[in-house]
Protein backbone atom coordinates (compact mmCIF):
# COMPACT_ATOMS: atom_id res chain seq x y z
CA UNK A 1 0.00 0.00 0.00
CA UNK A 2 1.12 3.42 -1.12
CA UNK A 3 -1.57 5.26 -1.09
CA UNK A 4 -0.64 8.37 1.01
CA UNK A 5 -3.11 8.83 4.86
CA UNK A 6 -4.00 12.36 5.47
CA UNK A 7 -4.45 12.52 8.89
CA UNK A 8 -5.82 16.38 8.74
CA UNK A 9 -7.24 18.63 6.48
CA UNK A 10 -3.38 19.63 5.18
CA UNK A 11 0.17 18.21 6.94
CA UNK A 12 0.06 16.82 9.96
CA UNK A 13 -1.60 17.81 13.43
CA UNK A 14 2.02 19.28 14.66
CA UNK A 15 1.45 21.83 11.08
CA UNK A 16 -2.19 22.36 12.07
CA UNK A 17 -1.71 23.29 15.44
CA UNK A 18 0.87 25.52 14.69
CA UNK A 19 -1.44 27.45 12.35
CA UNK A 20 -4.17 27.35 14.56
CA UNK A 21 -1.51 28.78 17.56
CA UNK A 22 -0.45 31.80 15.29
CA UNK A 23 -4.15 32.73 13.86
CA UNK A 24 -5.37 32.44 18.03
CA UNK A 25 -7.76 29.91 16.67
CA UNK A 26 -9.47 32.09 15.00
CA UNK A 27 -10.73 32.44 11.02
CA UNK A 28 -8.36 34.51 9.08
CA UNK A 29 -10.43 35.56 6.68
CA UNK A 30 -10.86 39.37 5.76
CA UNK A 31 -12.82 39.42 2.94
CA UNK A 32 -11.56 36.69 0.56
CA UNK A 33 -14.64 34.47 0.94
CA UNK A 34 -16.88 37.34 -0.63
CA UNK A 35 -18.38 38.44 2.89
CA UNK A 36 -16.90 42.17 4.35
CA UNK A 37 -17.36 40.20 7.74
CA UNK A 38 -18.38 43.89 9.10
CA UNK A 39 -20.23 42.80 11.98
CA UNK A 40 -16.61 41.42 13.49
CA UNK A 41 -14.31 44.53 12.47
CA UNK A 42 -13.65 43.09 9.09
CA UNK A 43 -12.07 39.11 9.97
CA UNK A 44 -14.28 36.59 10.49
CA UNK A 45 -14.90 35.78 13.76
CA UNK A 46 -15.67 32.08 13.79
CA UNK A 47 -13.50 30.44 16.60
CA UNK A 48 -12.71 26.66 16.48
CA UNK A 49 -14.49 24.56 18.51
CA UNK A 50 -17.45 27.05 19.43
CA UNK A 51 -21.20 26.37 18.64
CA UNK A 52 -22.06 29.07 15.90
CA UNK A 53 -23.46 27.14 13.02
CA UNK A 54 -26.45 26.97 12.19
CA UNK A 55 -26.84 23.40 12.30
CA UNK A 56 -25.74 23.46 16.59
CA UNK A 57 -22.54 21.60 15.32
CA UNK A 58 -18.78 22.83 16.47
CA UNK A 59 -16.95 25.47 14.29
CA UNK A 60 -13.83 23.48 12.67
CA UNK A 61 -10.91 25.36 11.74
CA UNK A 62 -8.51 24.20 8.88
CA UNK A 63 -5.75 24.81 7.53
CA UNK A 64 -5.26 25.56 4.28
CA UNK A 65 -2.67 28.26 2.03
CA UNK A 66 -3.46 32.01 3.25
CA UNK A 67 -3.22 33.50 -0.56
CA UNK A 68 -6.13 33.13 -3.36
CA UNK A 69 -3.54 31.94 -5.76
CA UNK A 70 -2.01 29.42 -3.33
CA UNK A 71 -6.16 27.63 -2.75
CA UNK A 72 -5.95 26.67 -6.31
CA UNK A 73 -2.94 24.49 -5.36
CA UNK A 74 -3.44 20.37 -5.40
CA UNK A 75 -3.11 19.47 -2.32
CA UNK A 76 -0.27 17.36 -2.34
CA UNK A 77 1.18 20.85 -3.00
CA UNK A 78 -0.64 22.90 -0.78
CA UNK A 79 0.45 20.91 2.05
CA UNK A 80 4.09 21.22 1.04
CA UNK A 81 3.52 25.05 1.65
CA UNK A 82 5.48 26.58 4.69
CA UNK A 83 3.66 27.23 7.42
CA UNK A 84 3.94 31.23 7.01
CA UNK A 85 1.88 30.63 3.86
CA UNK A 86 -1.03 28.65 5.78
CA UNK A 87 -3.93 30.36 7.61
CA UNK A 88 -6.66 29.06 9.95
CA UNK A 89 -10.15 29.37 7.28
CA UNK A 90 -13.63 28.48 9.39
CA UNK A 91 -15.23 25.96 6.14
CA UNK A 92 -17.38 28.21 5.41
CA UNK A 93 -14.79 31.21 4.56
CA UNK A 94 -12.54 28.51 2.95
CA UNK A 95 -15.52 27.49 0.33
CA UNK A 96 -15.99 30.66 -0.46
CA UNK A 97 -12.38 32.00 -0.74
CA UNK A 98 -11.79 28.68 -3.03
CA UNK A 99 -14.66 29.36 -5.32
CA UNK A 100 -13.60 33.25 -5.30
CA UNK A 101 -10.18 32.42 -6.20
CA UNK A 102 -11.15 29.71 -8.86
CA UNK A 103 -13.61 32.46 -10.17
CA UNK A 104 -11.11 35.50 -10.27
CA UNK A 105 -8.21 32.91 -11.76
CA UNK A 106 -10.49 31.96 -15.02
CA UNK A 107 -11.14 35.60 -15.78
CA UNK A 108 -7.38 36.21 -15.33
CA UNK A 109 -7.00 33.12 -17.94
CA UNK A 110 -7.82 34.92 -21.86
CA UNK A 111 -10.26 31.50 -23.26
CA UNK A 112 -8.30 29.74 -25.50
CA UNK A 113 -9.83 31.01 -28.38
CA UNK A 114 -8.76 29.85 -32.20
CA UNK A 115 -7.25 32.33 -34.33
CA UNK A 116 -9.42 34.38 -36.63
CA UNK A 117 -11.25 32.74 -38.63
CA UNK A 118 -11.74 33.37 -42.26
ZN1 LIG B 1 -14.44 32.36 8.42
ZN1 LIG C 1 -14.79 34.95 5.20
Amino acid sequence: MSAPVRLAPLGDGGLWQAVMAAASGRCQCRGACGKPHTKSGGRCDREHGTHRTHAGGQVRLIAAPAEATDLLLPDHQAAALPRNRLAAWCPTCHHGAHTAARKAAAAATPPAEPAALF
